[in-house]
Formats: C-alpha cells, structure tokens, sequence
C-alpha cells in the first residue's frame, strides 16, 4: 500500500504526519474512537506480515489498567522525552495529545545512549523504522533520528500530533460541573485549545520549564507562578558542536570513532593539540552517525587565543554573546580540533547545514545548570483537580558530555507514567501520588549507567524495576500539599 510506505518512509517530520494521516484516511480511521484505534490499525494492516508482528509486539504492552478514569493528557513538546512519555501514557490507555511549537525535527547533534535506553528503544520498535539502529561500536542517535523514529511510533499507538501550535497556559473549568481544563493555545482557534484534559506534561526543554504561565479564569488572564527551578553555577565551562556531512565513503568509515576522552587520561594528545594547533581542550568525543559529530569542553584562554572570542569579557553572558564570537575562527578551531584528533579524517570534508541552512557549528556555555524544584503540581479550580508534570531538560538540565540529557530524560518520563497510571487508577490520594513521584525524583539526578539495576529487560514504569533505592518517605503527603494550588483567589 502506498500510503503506508510513504509513512513508514517519510524523513521529515512534516512528511510523517501528511503520510499517516493519508494512511488512516485510506483504511478509514480518521474518525476512530483513540480506544480502538490501535486494533483498527492493525487489522487494516494485517496483510503485512512484518508491519502485524512489530504491532503484535506493540499490542502486548497496552495495560488493562482496569476502571479508573478515562485519562486525557496534553502533552508539551515533541522532543525524545515528550514523544517517549505520549507513546508510555498511550500503553496505558490514555487519550493522549502531543502539541509542538514547531514542525521539524532539525538537530544533527548526536545522544550519547546508556545501555538501558538502547534495550528499551529496542523493545518499542525502534528499529522498524530506523534498521541501523546502534549497530556501530558506540551507542548514539541523532536528536532528528530519534524524534522521527518515535514520532512514527506514536502515531501508531494511537497519540494525537499537531505541530506548529504553541503552549501558552491554562484555561480554568467552568463552575458548576461544565468545560474541564483546556489549553490557551497559539493560534488561538486551533482544534487543540477545545481538547480537555486532566493532565498536563511539560516537556518543552531546558529553555521553558512551565516556571509560570497564563491561568485564564472568568475574571481574566492572572500569570501563575509554575515550577521553581534551582541553578547549579560551577565554573566557566564552553562546549563546541560541530557536525561535517557523512558521505561514507570507505576513507570516512575507517576513521575511528571516540566515546569521550578527557585531557586527564590522554595527556599526551592534548598536550600536542595545544603546542600545534593552538586549542586547549578538556574533552573531545566523536560520533560517525548520519553526520560526523564533535563535541568539546574548550578553554577560554586559547577561545581568546584563536580569535573565536574578539573580546575578554569576565561575565559569561557577555562573553558568550553573538557579536563576540567570530564565526570563521570558531569553524577553524572547531575543523582543526576534529581534524587532529581523527587523524586528519576531516580535512577535506563539509560541514553539515544546520537549521538556519548555515555550517552546523555551535558553542554553548554550560557554567550553569537549572533543575526543577520539584516534578510535579495539582491545580484545582471548580471541582476539577489537572495534573501537571515536568519531564525531560526542563525538569533536570543534563550535563552534555556526559550523555546523561536522553538517559535522565526517558527514566524522568517513565517515572512520570507511573505517576500518571496511579493518577488513573485513583489507588491513592492525590497528596500522596504526588510525594511518592517527589521521593523518586530526589534519585534521578544521583542516576549513572552503573548505579541503576542491570536487568534492562525487567524494566517498567514503576520506579522499583529501575532504581536499587528510593527513601519513599523523603517527602510526605502533607510536606506535598505545597504542591497542591486550590487556592481561588485568581
Ligand atoms: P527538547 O528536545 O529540547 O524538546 C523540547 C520541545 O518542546 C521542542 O521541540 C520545542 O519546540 C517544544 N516546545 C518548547 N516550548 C513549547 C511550547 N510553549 N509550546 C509547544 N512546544 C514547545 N544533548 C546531548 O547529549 N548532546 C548534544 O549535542 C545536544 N545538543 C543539543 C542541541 C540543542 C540545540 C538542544 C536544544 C539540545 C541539545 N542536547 C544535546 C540536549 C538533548 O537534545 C536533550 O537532552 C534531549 O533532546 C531531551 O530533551 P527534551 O525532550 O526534554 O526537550
């Protein structure tokens, strides 16, 4: 069938969706209730036979999650983690809607994977749509690769996609048992501002992590304050991206991948970069993916050195700032850093175009690092309590070099799943749901590949089966309650 190679095939973002919706038009599912769309699917794919063993697959971790509620979710942000926790809700038998501010999937840049979230992008699918998954000696993705793969994914659970509508806040339930909770939406008349929903996942990046929004009641718009966020500053620390296109020609495959080395360990190669070339470095790592990427923790003094920077500035921001940066010196460090540490395997090679259409190479300063106070947050106005929770970089900031953004980001979003699956099934208070996921958000920023169980494959939404400790009684129910807004004074 046409329809379903065009999607199964798409490479954009926008391709998929225009596909799929092709695809459920053709076998007359456009209009289907979201708890028989899966099995609708399937049966109007079942002529093919390697497509119905992947959705048989898939079928098998839909939960019965017995009588509870009929949860509807809105979902912010189509990043890895918005589209890990949508198609994890979907299992659960959520109507879920996901909603992304834009329309493609632009990032080059490649995650680091820890061997958890290679078995568990396994487990769902992944390399149905993207065959060479992890097939290479080191473990990585691209962020495109990966959107786009779970993107595919969730559609055929089931989740509901619209793209370029922005999040903009809340709308209160009317008194008197009318409308629930919806979105204030841009723009304003899209279909999604009338969906109705009873939580709300923020997974909207490191940049806007819900610290406020607009809470739209019948007296007007109030700004609500939303999540905390604690900074972590250390010192200056400059991290270069930089990706060159990937032809694979057999010169390119022989060049030899590094999986993060620190001028600690090979003193020697570092010591050389400096004497020739000029460029002091901390750390280098370099992936082969669909590009060739390199990241590094570059000094300031040789930055300076090279004319990178044209000013010295004390202040971060002011240092970092687009018209201090000479862009033709950054591609020459960034070219010259990637060139010496592969042996020369980039030197006649182009860099990659990023989403501007410019060389793909970026600096980005990660002195400081923000972390949400806290994961979660009820509001209740009229009688109707919505759900809020944070996953992904606006919940916990990662630390790039370390590949630590995809990893914290999925065990964030399942631990987020389990919180929303006691929501639904109505097994506990509300207080005490939202300090039982406070207690296991205190572990997920001590989380390293070695300090979380070992049996990937016993791995579930419940926090049990991933982490060896959690101190349940870290916060209570009632030190929860400053999470709970029912305050109607707005
Ligand atoms: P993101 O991937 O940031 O996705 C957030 C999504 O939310 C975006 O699609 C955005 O459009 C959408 N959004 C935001 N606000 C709204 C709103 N109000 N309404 C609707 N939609 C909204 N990690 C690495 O390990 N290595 C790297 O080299 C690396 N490079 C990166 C480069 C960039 C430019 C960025 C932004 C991040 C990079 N990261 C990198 C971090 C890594 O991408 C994240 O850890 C990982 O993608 C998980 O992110 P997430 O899903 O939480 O959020």
């Amino acid at each position: 069938m046409e329809e379903f190679k065009d999607f199964t095939e798409a490479h954009t973002c926008k391709e998929t969706l225009k596909a799929f919706e092709k695809l459920c038009v053709k076998l007359g599912l456009d209009n289907v209730p979201h708890e028989e769309f899966f099995d609708q699917l399937s049966y109007g794919l079942s002529k093919n036979w390697k497509f119905k063993r992947f959705l048989d697959h898939l079928k098998n971790k839909f939960q019965d999650t017995g009588k509870g509620k009929a949860t509807k979710i809105l979902i912010v942000g189509a990043g890895p983690c918005g589209l890990r926790i949508a198609i994890e809700t979907a299992f659960l038998g959520c109507k879920v809607v996901l909603i992304d501010k834009r329309d493609a999937f632009t990032r080059n840049n490649v995650l680091h994977l820890w061997p958890f979230t290679v078995t568990d992008l396994k487990n769902i699918g992944i390399k149905q749509f993207f065959g060479r998954f992890c097939c290479g000696e080191l473990d990585h993705i691209s962020i495109r690769r990966l959107q786009l793969s779970l993107l595919k994914i969730a559609l055929v659970v089931g989740v509901e996609v619209h793209t370029n509508v922005e999040f903009e806040g809340l709308k209160c339930p009317q008194k008197n048992g009318g409308t629930g909770w919806k979105a204030v939406c841009k723009p304003q008349n899209h279909k999604v501002s009338d969906f109705e929903f009873d939580v709300l996942v923020a997974a909207t990046g490191a940049r806007d992590a819900l610290c406020e929004y607009k809470l739209q009641n019948e007296n007007g718009i109030v700004i609500k304050q939303g999540f905390d966020r604690k900074e972590f500053r250390g010192r200056l620390s400059i991290a270069i991206t930089a990706n060159f296109v990937n032809s694979n020609t057999p010169a390119e495959m022989k060049a030899k991948e590094i999986g993060g080395v620190s001028s600690h360990f090979h003193q020697q190669l570092f010591k050389d970069l400096k004497t020739k070339k000029k460029i002091h470095l901390e750390n280098f790592v370099y992936y082969k993916d669909e590009t060739h990427y390199f990241v590094m923790t570059a000094t300031k003094a040789s930055l300076l050195q090279r004319r990178v920077f044209r000013e010295d500035f004390p202040d971060a921001s002011q240092l970092m700032e687009r018209k201090n940066i000479d862009v033709q010196s950054l591609l020459a460090y960034a070219r010259d850093a990637a060139n010496f540490c592969t042996n020369n395997a980039m030197a006649n090679i182009n860099f990659a175009k990023n989403s501007r259409g410019v060389d793909d190479v970026a600096m980005l300063d990660f002195s400081s690092k923000f972390e949400a106070a806290n994961a979660s947050h009820v509001v209740e106005r009229n009688g109707k309590k919505l759900l809020i929770g944070l996953i992904g970089d606006s919940l916990l900031e990662p630390f790039w070099p370390q590949g630590t953004g995809c990893a914290r980001g999925f065990l964030g979003a399942f631990d987020t799943a389990w919180m929303i699956k006691n929501w639904k099934s109505m097994n506990a208070e509300p207080l005490e749901i939202i300090a039982e996921r406070e207690c296991v958000y205190k572990v997920l920023s001590q989380t390293t590949p070695n300090n979380i169980k070992k049996k990937y494959s016993d791995y579930t939404i419940d926090p049990k089966s991933r982490y060896p400790s959690i101190n349940m009684k870290a916060v209570t129910a009632k030190k929860a309650k400053q999470f709970y807004d029912d305050v109607q004074d707005d």
